[in-house]
Protein backbone atom coordinates (compact mmCIF):
# COMPACT_ATOMS: atom_id res chain seq x y z
CA UNK A 1 0.00 0.00 0.00
CA UNK A 2 1.45 3.55 -0.80
CA UNK A 3 0.96 6.95 0.28
CA UNK A 4 -0.31 7.63 -3.16
CA UNK A 5 -3.28 5.25 -3.48
CA UNK A 6 -4.95 6.43 -0.08
CA UNK A 7 -8.26 7.31 -0.53
CA UNK A 8 -8.91 11.41 0.11
CA UNK A 9 -10.74 11.48 3.83
CA UNK A 10 -14.19 11.66 3.23
CA UNK A 11 -17.68 11.78 5.62
CA UNK A 12 -20.80 10.11 4.78
CA UNK A 13 -23.71 9.78 6.91
CA UNK A 14 -26.26 8.19 4.77
CA UNK A 15 -26.50 4.48 4.67
CA UNK A 16 -27.39 3.64 1.78
CA UNK A 17 -24.04 5.96 0.72
CA UNK A 18 -22.05 4.14 3.12
CA UNK A 19 -22.76 0.39 1.67
CA UNK A 20 -22.52 1.36 -2.00
CA UNK A 21 -18.92 3.29 -1.30
CA UNK A 22 -18.24 -0.18 0.45
CA UNK A 23 -19.17 -2.28 -2.77
CA UNK A 24 -17.08 0.23 -4.68
CA UNK A 25 -14.11 -0.45 -2.33
CA UNK A 26 -14.56 -4.21 -2.54
CA UNK A 27 -14.97 -4.18 -6.23
CA UNK A 28 -11.45 -1.96 -6.35
CA UNK A 29 -9.92 -4.68 -4.57
CA UNK A 30 -9.72 -2.98 -1.16
CA UNK A 31 -9.26 -4.43 2.07
CA UNK A 32 -11.51 -2.71 4.49
CA UNK A 33 -11.07 -2.62 8.21
CA UNK A 34 -13.62 -0.52 10.67
CA UNK A 35 -13.54 0.35 14.14
CA UNK A 36 -17.52 1.05 15.80
CA UNK A 37 -17.31 3.41 18.13
CA UNK A 38 -19.92 5.63 20.50
CA UNK A 39 -17.58 8.98 19.68
CA UNK A 40 -16.02 10.94 22.42
CA UNK A 41 -12.59 9.57 20.97
CA UNK A 42 -9.51 8.85 23.33
CA UNK A 43 -6.31 7.31 22.89
CA UNK A 44 -8.40 3.46 23.26
CA UNK A 45 -10.15 4.21 20.94
CA UNK A 46 -7.27 5.75 18.66
CA UNK A 47 -5.18 2.49 19.04
CA UNK A 48 -7.75 0.89 17.22
CA UNK A 49 -7.75 2.88 14.34
CA UNK A 50 -3.52 2.45 14.50
CA UNK A 51 -3.72 -1.07 14.35
CA UNK A 52 -6.67 -1.07 11.44
CA UNK A 53 -4.56 0.98 9.40
CA UNK A 54 -1.45 -1.36 9.76
CA UNK A 55 -3.75 -4.34 8.49
CA UNK A 56 -6.07 -2.49 5.91
CA UNK A 57 -6.33 -0.67 2.57
CA UNK A 58 -8.85 1.59 4.07
CA UNK A 59 -10.05 2.36 7.27
CA UNK A 60 -13.49 2.94 7.91
CA UNK A 61 -14.21 4.94 11.51
CA UNK A 62 -18.00 4.60 12.31
CA UNK A 63 -19.33 6.87 15.30
CA UNK A 64 -22.96 6.22 16.03
CA UNK A 65 -24.03 6.76 19.63
CA UNK A 66 -26.54 3.84 19.14
CA UNK A 67 -29.92 4.29 21.15
CA UNK A 68 -30.70 0.27 21.22
CA UNK A 69 -28.19 -0.74 23.65
CA UNK A 70 -29.08 1.90 26.30
CA UNK A 71 -31.65 0.61 28.82
CA UNK A 72 -34.48 3.44 29.73
CA UNK A 73 -32.82 5.15 33.05
CA UNK A 74 -29.43 4.94 31.42
CA UNK A 75 -27.33 7.80 30.07
CA UNK A 76 -28.27 7.93 26.66
CA UNK A 77 -28.98 11.66 26.07
CA UNK A 78 -26.17 13.07 28.26
CA UNK A 79 -23.38 10.80 26.38
CA UNK A 80 -20.49 12.94 25.91
CA UNK A 81 -20.76 13.70 21.71
CA UNK A 82 -18.33 16.05 19.97
CA UNK A 83 -18.41 14.90 16.23
CA UNK A 84 -15.43 17.51 14.87
CA UNK A 85 -12.86 16.68 17.48
CA UNK A 86 -13.21 13.27 17.00
CA UNK A 87 -12.58 13.78 13.31
CA UNK A 88 -9.79 15.94 14.36
CA UNK A 89 -8.12 12.91 16.37
CA UNK A 90 -9.04 10.14 14.08
CA UNK A 91 -7.57 11.80 10.99
CA UNK A 92 -4.02 11.85 11.94
CA UNK A 93 -4.37 7.74 12.85
CA UNK A 94 -5.03 7.58 9.18
CA UNK A 95 -8.57 6.92 9.15
CA UNK A 96 -9.90 7.01 5.58
CA UNK A 97 -13.52 7.30 5.79
CA UNK A 98 -15.85 8.27 9.00
CA UNK A 99 -19.14 7.18 8.74
CA UNK A 100 -21.52 8.96 10.79
CA UNK A 101 -25.19 7.96 10.45
CA UNK A 102 -28.14 9.68 12.56
CA UNK A 103 -30.63 7.32 14.53
CA UNK A 104 -33.39 7.74 11.93
CA UNK A 105 -31.00 6.53 9.04
CA UNK A 106 -30.06 3.59 11.06
CA UNK A 107 -33.57 2.64 12.81
CA UNK A 108 -36.63 2.93 10.06
CA UNK A 109 -39.78 3.59 11.98
CA UNK A 110 -41.03 -0.20 12.83
CA UNK A 111 -37.74 -1.77 12.90
CA UNK A 112 -37.91 -4.82 15.70
CA UNK A 113 -35.36 -7.68 14.08
CA UNK A 114 -32.43 -8.31 17.12
CA UNK A 115 -29.74 -10.18 17.24
CA UNK A 116 -29.71 -12.26 20.16
CA UNK A 117 -26.30 -14.34 21.14
CA UNK A 118 -27.87 -16.62 23.88
CA UNK A 119 -25.76 -17.45 26.34
CA UNK A 120 -22.97 -14.96 26.31
CA UNK A 121 -25.29 -12.08 26.31
CA UNK A 122 -26.81 -13.39 30.27
CA UNK A 123 -24.42 -12.87 32.65
CA UNK A 124 -22.00 -9.89 33.73
CA UNK A 125 -23.41 -6.77 32.45
CA UNK A 126 -25.84 -8.83 30.94
CA UNK A 127 -27.44 -9.19 34.01
CA UNK A 128 -27.25 -5.48 35.21
CA UNK A 129 -28.14 -4.10 31.53
CA UNK A 130 -31.49 -6.44 29.90
CA UNK A 131 -31.04 -5.94 26.40
CA UNK A 132 -28.19 -4.17 26.45
CA UNK A 133 -26.29 -7.10 24.15
CA UNK A 134 -28.85 -7.49 21.62
CA UNK A 135 -28.86 -3.57 20.60
CA UNK A 136 -25.05 -4.13 20.54
CA UNK A 137 -24.75 -7.72 18.36
CA UNK A 138 -27.88 -5.74 16.56
CA UNK A 139 -26.28 -2.85 15.59
CA UNK A 140 -22.73 -3.82 15.00
CA UNK A 141 -24.35 -6.66 12.30
CA UNK A 142 -25.88 -3.22 10.49
CA UNK A 143 -22.52 -1.60 10.65
CA UNK A 144 -21.04 -5.01 9.35
CA UNK A 145 -23.66 -4.99 6.58
CA UNK A 146 -23.25 -1.11 5.73
CA UNK A 147 -19.01 -1.21 5.74
CA UNK A 148 -18.64 -4.37 3.98
CA UNK A 149 -15.00 -4.87 6.39
CA UNK A 150 -12.91 -7.91 5.75
CA UNK A 151 -11.35 -6.84 9.15
CA UNK A 152 -12.91 -5.29 12.18
CA UNK A 153 -11.09 -3.51 15.17
CA UNK A 154 -12.67 -4.17 19.05
CA UNK A 155 -11.06 -3.66 22.29
CA UNK A 156 -10.73 -5.92 25.02
CA UNK A 157 -11.94 -2.94 27.50
CA UNK A 158 -15.53 -4.78 26.10
CA UNK A 159 -13.96 -7.95 27.32
CA UNK A 160 -17.87 -9.71 27.46
CA UNK A 161 -19.18 -7.86 24.07
CA UNK A 162 -15.77 -8.48 21.91
CA UNK A 163 -16.66 -12.29 23.17
CA UNK A 164 -20.13 -12.05 22.03
CA UNK A 165 -19.42 -10.40 18.51
CA UNK A 166 -16.59 -13.10 17.68
CA UNK A 167 -19.64 -15.20 18.60
CA UNK A 168 -22.12 -13.69 16.44
CA UNK A 169 -19.97 -13.49 13.42
CA UNK A 170 -18.96 -17.10 13.74
CA UNK A 171 -22.55 -17.79 13.99
CA UNK A 172 -23.86 -16.01 11.73
CA UNK A 173 -21.15 -16.63 8.91
CA UNK A 174 -20.13 -12.88 8.33
CA UNK A 175 -16.60 -13.86 7.29
CA UNK A 176 -15.62 -10.82 9.32
CA UNK A 177 -12.16 -10.91 10.96
CA UNK A 178 -12.82 -10.24 14.28
CA UNK A 179 -9.41 -8.31 16.39
CA UNK A 180 -9.37 -7.66 20.16
CA UNK A 181 -6.78 -4.76 20.93
CA UNK A 182 -5.43 -4.61 24.77
CA UNK A 183 -6.78 -2.31 27.34
CA UNK A 184 -5.42 1.61 27.18
CA UNK A 185 -5.05 2.99 30.36
CA UNK A 186 -4.22 6.34 31.97
CA UNK A 187 -0.99 7.10 33.31
CA UNK A 188 -2.00 6.03 36.85
CA UNK A 189 -3.95 2.52 35.69
CA UNK A 190 -7.32 3.83 35.32
CA UNK A 191 -8.85 1.96 32.08
CA UNK A 192 -9.93 4.93 29.36
CA UNK A 193 -13.29 5.20 28.46
CA UNK A 194 -15.89 8.18 27.08
CA UNK A 195 -17.59 7.87 30.75
CA UNK A 196 -14.74 8.79 32.36
CA UNK A 197 -15.92 12.54 31.61
CA UNK A 198 -18.47 12.35 33.92
CA UNK A 199 -15.76 11.77 36.77
CA UNK A 200 -15.77 14.48 39.52
CA UNK A 201 -12.17 14.97 41.26
CA UNK A 202 -13.11 12.82 43.83
CA UNK A 203 -14.42 10.19 41.99
CA UNK A 204 -11.88 10.10 39.19
CA UNK A 205 -9.41 9.22 42.10
CA UNK A 206 -11.52 6.36 43.97
CA UNK A 207 -12.29 5.26 39.93
CA UNK A 208 -8.88 3.34 40.65
CA UNK A 209 -10.01 0.65 43.06
CA UNK A 210 -11.11 -0.91 40.02
CA UNK A 211 -7.36 -1.07 38.37
CA UNK A 212 -6.43 -1.89 41.86
CA UNK A 213 -9.03 -4.47 42.25
CA UNK A 214 -7.49 -6.04 39.46
CA UNK A 215 -3.80 -5.94 40.55
CA UNK A 216 -4.53 -7.24 43.95
CA UNK A 217 -6.37 -10.27 42.28
CA UNK A 218 -3.49 -10.86 39.99
CA UNK A 219 -0.95 -10.95 42.38
CA UNK A 220 -2.99 -13.11 44.32
CA UNK A 221 -3.02 -15.51 41.66
CA UNK A 222 0.45 -14.92 41.32
CA UNK A 223 1.31 -16.50 44.74
CA UNK A 224 -0.76 -19.18 43.83
CA UNK A 225 -3.92 -18.64 44.58
CA UNK A 226 -6.42 -20.53 42.16
CA UNK A 227 -9.99 -20.34 44.52
CA UNK A 228 -12.39 -18.41 42.40
CA UNK A 229 -14.02 -17.17 45.96
CA UNK A 230 -10.52 -15.97 47.28
CA UNK A 231 -9.55 -14.04 44.14
CA UNK A 232 -12.27 -12.35 43.68
CA UNK A 233 -12.27 -11.61 47.50
CA UNK A 234 -8.64 -9.93 46.74
CA UNK A 235 -10.45 -7.97 44.02
CA UNK A 236 -13.64 -6.59 45.59
CA UNK A 237 -11.16 -5.46 48.41
CA UNK A 238 -10.22 -2.08 47.11
CA UNK A 239 -13.71 -1.44 45.68
CA UNK A 240 -15.26 -2.15 48.81
CA UNK A 241 -13.28 0.10 50.59
CA UNK A 242 -13.70 3.18 48.57
CA UNK A 243 -17.12 5.09 49.73
CA UNK A 244 -18.01 6.51 46.15
CA UNK A 245 -17.82 2.91 44.97
CA UNK A 246 -20.71 0.24 44.45
CA UNK A 247 -19.95 -2.51 42.70
CA UNK A 248 -22.04 -3.75 40.45
CA UNK A 249 -20.22 -7.43 39.92
CA UNK A 250 -16.98 -8.51 40.43
CA UNK A 251 -16.75 -11.80 38.29
CA UNK A 252 -14.56 -14.69 37.41
CA UNK A 253 -15.10 -16.66 34.22
CA UNK A 254 -13.34 -18.76 31.56
CA UNK A 255 -11.78 -16.27 29.40
CA UNK A 256 -13.23 -17.94 25.91
CA UNK A 257 -16.98 -18.53 26.80
CA UNK A 258 -17.19 -16.93 30.10
CA UNK A 259 -18.60 -19.64 31.46
CA UNK A 260 -18.77 -20.08 35.47
CA UNK A 261 -16.05 -21.47 37.54
CA UNK A 262 -14.79 -22.23 40.88
CA UNK A 263 -10.98 -22.84 40.62
CA UNK A 264 -8.71 -21.55 37.95
CA UNK A 265 -7.40 -24.17 35.67
CA UNK A 266 -6.98 -22.95 32.42
CA UNK A 267 -7.25 -18.86 31.18
CA UNK A 268 -9.65 -17.18 33.11
CA UNK A 269 -11.04 -13.59 33.08
CA UNK A 270 -11.85 -11.08 35.89
CA UNK A 271 -14.32 -8.75 35.15
CA UNK A 272 -15.34 -6.02 36.99
CA UNK A 273 -18.35 -3.70 36.90
CA UNK A 274 -18.64 -0.82 39.64
CA UNK A 275 -20.80 2.49 39.75
CA UNK A 276 -18.38 5.15 40.98
CA UNK A 277 -21.43 7.92 42.02
CA UNK A 278 -23.31 7.61 39.03
CA UNK A 279 -20.97 6.94 36.65
CA UNK A 280 -20.61 2.87 35.52
CA UNK A 281 -17.22 1.63 34.46
CA UNK A 282 -15.83 -1.49 33.89
CA UNK A 283 -12.49 -3.55 33.16
CA UNK A 284 -11.01 -6.47 33.37
CA UNK A 285 -8.17 -8.68 33.27
CA UNK A 286 -6.82 -11.88 31.70
CA UNK A 287 -4.84 -13.40 35.08
CA UNK A 288 -1.20 -14.16 34.81
CA UNK A 289 -1.54 -11.81 31.42
CA UNK A 290 0.21 -9.50 30.90
CA UNK A 291 -1.90 -6.29 32.24
P1 LIG B 1 -17.21 2.83 22.67
O1 LIG B 1 -17.06 4.11 21.92
O2 LIG B 1 -17.13 2.95 24.15
O3 LIG B 1 -18.38 2.01 22.19
O4 LIG B 1 -15.92 1.96 22.28
C1 LIG B 1 -15.61 1.71 20.94
C2 LIG B 1 -14.52 0.68 20.89
O5 LIG B 1 -13.36 1.17 21.58
C3 LIG B 1 -14.90 -0.65 21.57
O6 LIG B 1 -14.40 -1.73 20.79
C4 LIG B 1 -14.20 -0.54 22.89
O7 LIG B 1 -13.89 -1.80 23.46
C5 LIG B 1 -12.94 0.20 22.52
N1 LIG B 1 -12.35 0.84 23.70
C6 LIG B 1 -12.98 1.63 24.59
N2 LIG B 1 -12.13 1.97 25.59
C7 LIG B 1 -10.94 1.36 25.32
C8 LIG B 1 -9.68 1.31 25.99
N3 LIG B 1 -9.46 1.96 27.12
N4 LIG B 1 -8.70 0.58 25.41
C9 LIG B 1 -8.92 -0.09 24.25
N5 LIG B 1 -10.08 -0.07 23.57
C10 LIG B 1 -11.08 0.63 24.11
Amino acid sequence: MTIASRLPFEIIRDPAAMRARAEDLRRDGRRIAVVPTMGYLHDGHLSLLRAARAAADVVILTIFVNPTQFGPSEDLARYPRDEAGDLAKARPCGVDLAFCPDVAGMYAPGAQTFIEVRELQRPMCGETRPGHFAGVATIVAKLFHLTQPHVAFFGQKDYQQVALIRRMVRDLDFGVEIVACPIVREADGLAMSSRNAYLAADERAQALALSHGLAAADAAFAAGERDVAALIAAARAPLDAAPAVRVDYVELRDADDLTAITTVTGRAVLAIAAFVGKTRLIDNRVLGAKA
